[in-house]
This record gives C-alpha cells, structure tokens and sequence, in this order.
C-alpha cells in the first residue's frame, strides 16, 4: 500500500528546525509583551460568512483560496485565511471592544489554497496584531514601531523595507469606487471578461489586472489619490512625522492596496529582497470600519499581520539564528543492567529536582555499553553518567564520564552524583 504523504503546501516542521520557529516565537513574545499587547486565541475554524463579510466576497482569498465545506451539521465552514476576522468576531462576541482599548497579539495557523511553492504555502504560520479603539496615528506608529523592535532584535533591520501608503477613508473609497465604476463602464468593451465581471462587484479589483491591454487602458483612469479626504491625508501625515521622529525610515508606495477589503487610511508592509518573489515579510494597516460590518458597535482598529515562514527562511539564509538555540541536552545517563531500571529512574527524577534547567537523558530500552555510549555522544551531551552494576550487586557508584575527547571520567558515590555533577557542570 502506497505510504500517505503530506497534504500539498502543508508542511511538517521538524526537531532540526523547531528550535528555529520557537527563537522567532520568543522574541515575537518578548517584543508584544514590552508594549503591553495581551494574547488572544481563537478557532482555526469560523462560519465561512466571517470571512465573507470582512475579507470580502470579491477578493482572491474569498474566491479561491478558502478552504471551505459543509459540516454535519450543514453549516458552511472554513479554515481561517488570516488572523483579523476571528480576533474580532471574538473580541466582540466577549465584549472586550465595548468602549474599551485593546492590544491584543495572536499566533497560529492560516491555510489558503494558493499554489505552493518557496514561502507560499497551503498552511502558513502568522504572527499578528490588533489594536481596537484608538483612532490617532499615534497607534499606527506604535505598531510599525513594534515591528520594528522584532526586526532590530532578529537583527533583521538592514534586510527591510518600510512600504506605506494611504488609501483613504472608507468614504473616500466608496466614492473613488464609483467614479472608477463610471470609467471602466464607459470602457467596458475594452476590458476583459474578469475585469468587467468585478467591475461592479469590485472596481478596485481591476486595478490588479494582470492582462496589459486593461493596464494600458488604466492609465487614464480616475487615481485615488484625487479622491482621498483631507482628514485622512492629515492623518497620513502625522503617521509619517511619528516615523521621522523614531528614527523608522519608510518609502511611499501609492501601489500598495493589499488584498483585504477591510483596510482603509494607512497601509504598510515591510518587504526584503533576500527571499526572491515572496518578499512581503509582514503587512497591515488601520480597519476602522470592521468591527461595525461585523455587527459590533463602531471601534476604530488598526492591526498587522506576518508570516513566520517567511522570517524563518529569512533568518536561515542570513545565518542569523543563534547557534544557543539548538536544542541540546547535558547529560545522558547510561543506564548498562536490566536491574537498574528503578535506580537510573529514580536517580534521574532526583537530579531533574535539584536542577531544574538540566536536561537529561536516561536511556531507555536496554542495550549493551558501547552502543549507549555512542547514543550518549550523538546526542551531544557534555557529561555521561554511567549506572553500571554486575547481576546481583547493588549499585553503590555511578561514573561520571566528560564526553569530549579526553573521555575523562570520575566515580562517585551514587548518594553524591548531583553534588558532582553540580561541580562538573558549574550549575546550581
Ligand atoms: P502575498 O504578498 O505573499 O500574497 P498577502 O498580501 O496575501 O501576501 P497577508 O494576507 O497580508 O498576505 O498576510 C500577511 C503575511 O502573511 C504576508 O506578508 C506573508 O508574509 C504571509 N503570507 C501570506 N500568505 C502566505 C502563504 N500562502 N504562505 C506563507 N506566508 C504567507
Ligand atoms: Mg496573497
């Protein structure tokens, strides 16, 4: 029978690069938790409905990507194609955005039927942020200015790119919609069968066109620019002179749109071209309008989210992950003689005790001397103790055995094996 394999696009990470992951997943921590974000979890799994309504019916991510079915019970589920949706339908649903500030982090899997390859993947990890009830650009500089700090301590800093851009008001928008619409209608014979489908649906969607007859044709449509709001010019304005005044420098991309309907006002995404195509690290902006599609009272929100995929390809590929983090261990305990099995066990429990940050081995499953030493030196263990005893005897010794070259080794009385090994190994 043919082995099963792993669904395309989904990826096991294993022992060799967890240790990876978890160096990201602590500085990630360590950098929300100085600026005071909370974490919040919520299911991989929501009504299909949320997504609809947020990301938008009319998106790659809602037309394509999701992975969506009916359950038995029939209602319509899917996977969860991003972070935002959830955290605030559950934010809402518990009450925590009700006249209230909240900065909230999250991390967890994200799944989109994309078509796989280097740092596009079906199942992709992210890390994100969700500031609700604060409307200044104070809150969008803070959470550019968090991500910054993880860049900065991942030293990460001079691979990256700060992108930001302003993309109006959602009133701005509705009106740079219709005037797009009215173009494109006038044209409609020009265009495309996708982009006089989304036309209507959603215009702005046209502008992505990869067809360069519809590109030519763009180029005399209505900008958004034109159409942006004084208010939100102002606030883009002031995001930027929070950025000068930090020391974050930035480029203006009046491109960048990102694929959510949901944002509006500042969007950014921080891109490096150390990873070939896939260069968008990290992307988000301000969705003031969310929470209240979503049937929540109106709460102003900005947020961001990144793909730890991509950051750990990133680090790999620069070398900049510290070599301390490899998970090792200290000691391996040969444990030579079916009759010690109580005593290594109960040895080993007394020694995990008295030093709780030790990590040690005891060996398991039998096996002659030389083959558990030669465990001992593959794991890569600094000291062996060696419980050997002949049938009958009663162990009254353990060896304790330096696994370098000089193979040095001391024996000590079985009572006191933590004191030396406290002294070997200088731990207390
Ligand atoms: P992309 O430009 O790669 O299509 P996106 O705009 O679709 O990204 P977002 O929805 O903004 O991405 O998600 C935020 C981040 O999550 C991205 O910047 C990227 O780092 C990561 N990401 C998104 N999709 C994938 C994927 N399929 N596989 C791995 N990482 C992903
Ligand atoms: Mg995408």
């Amino acid at each position: 029978m043919a082995k099963l394999q792993a669904i395309r696009g989904m990826n096991d990470i294993l022992p060799d690069q967890t240790p990876n992951w978890q160096y990201l997943e602590k500085c990630f921590q360590e950098v929300v938790h100085r600026y005071g974000y909370r974490e919040i979890r919520f299911p991989v799994l929501e009504q299909t409905q949320l997504f609809k309504r947020s990301i938008g019916e009319v998106t790659d991510i809602v037309e394509k990507e999701m992975y969506s079915f009916d359950d038995r019970n029939g209602d319509n589920l899917s996977l969860r194609p991003e972070g935002t949706a959830g955290c605030v339908r559950a934010a809402d649903q518990h009450g925590l955005l009700f006249n209230q500030q909240q900065r909230l982090w999250y991390q967890g899997p994200m799944f989109r039927h994309e078509r796989p390859q280097k740092g596009r993947y079906r199942q992709f990890q992210q890390f994100g942020v969700e500031a609700f009830g604060m409307a200044g650009p104070d809150i969008d500089a803070e959470i550019i200015q968090l991500s910054a700090s993880l860049w900065n301590d991942l030293q990460l800093s001079d691979y990256l790119t700060l992108e930001i851009n302003n993309i109006g008001a959602a009133e701005d928008r509705k009106r740079y919609a219709a005037a797009l619409t009215a173009f494109l209608f006038s044209h409609a014979d020009e265009l495309d069968d996708d982009a006089r489908n989304r036309m209507h649906s959603n215009p702005m969607r046209v502008l992505d066109s990869k067809n360069p007859d519809v590109q030519v044709l763009l180029k005399n449509a209505p900008a958004l620019l034109d159409y942006v709001s004084e208010d939100s010019t102002e606030h883009y304005s002031t995001l930027k002179a929070l950025l000068e005044q930090v020391g974050i420098s930035f480029i203006e991309n009046p491109r960048l749109v990102r694929g959510l309907d949901y944002y509006n006002n500042c969007v950014f995404e921080w891109t490096t071209d150390s990873l070939g195509a896939q260069g968008t690290v990290c992307g988000g902006g301000r969705y003031d309008g969310l929470v209240e599609q979503l049937g929540g009272k109106p709460t102003v929100a900005a947020g961001f989210a990144m793909g730890v995929e991509r950051l750990v390809l990133m680090l790999d590929s620069l070398g900049k992950i510290p070599p301390s983090t490899a998970q090792v261990i200290d000691v391996y305990m040969l444990v030579v003689g079916k009759e010690l099995t109580a005593a290594s066990q109960l040895l080993a429990k007394q020694l995990r005790e008295r030093f709780p940050a030790l990590r040690l081995v005891a060996h398991c499953g039998g096996g002659k001397y030389n083959n558990q030493l030669k465990r001992a030196y593959n794991s890569g263990a600094e000291v062996a103790i060696v419980l050997e005893s002949e049938p009958g005897e009663v162990l009254e010794t353990v060896k304790i055995r330096r696994l370098d070259d000089s193979a040095e080794f001391v024996s000590v009385e079985l009572a006191k094996t933590a004191d030396k090994l406290g002294e070997i190994l200088s731990i207390s």
